[in-house]
């Protein structure tokens, strides 16, 4: 479940990038052979028969000369699971294990003189409730009428 209000600042983007590990993303979803300093496989994005697939983990890059596909593991990420970038970056935060940003949002007083709500919607809660069951007020049902 993505959080609608995830605040991808570049600060945050970056952190994610760097803490991707592009590797353990595609072999989520293929099996990928060490070639030199690269790692190829087959092409999680099409259907292959030979390997097509290599990834670059010192550049975090992927690539597939079957189907063109390229790009960073965000993107992989999303090509493989369908997320959109906020959504895969959220997921890729959360499994990387990049601290998630909370919303800044309006600045709030800092004497602590921000409005409590709570109080407030119980008081109104409580206020409905009593209207809503003197409205419903009738007779008990007597045992065994009828
Ligand atoms: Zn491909």
């Amino acid at each position: 479940m993505a959080l609608s209000h995830l605040q991808i600042t570049p600060d945050f983007l970056r952190a994610v990038r760097d803490a991707i590990d592009i590797v353990a993303i595609a072999s989520d979803h293929t099996r990928l052979r060490k070639a030199g300093r690269r790692w190829s496989g087959l092409c999680p994005l099409h259907r292959e028969k030979t390997p097509s697939f290599s990834v670059d983990p010192e550049q975090g890059l992927f690539y597939c000369f079957g189907c063109g596909a390229g790009g960073d593991g965000i993107r992989l990420h999303m090509a493989l699971t369908g997320d959109d970038f906020p959504a895969a970056i959220e997921a890729l935060a959360r499994r990387f294990g990049v601290p998630i940003p909370t919303t800044p949002g309006p600045r709030r007083p800092r004497s602590g003189e921000e409005p409590d709500l709570e109080p407030v919607l119980t008081a109104a809660a409580e206020y409905f409730r009593h209207d809503w069951s003197a409205r419903r007020r009738r007779a008990p049902t007597s045992p065994g009428g009828g």
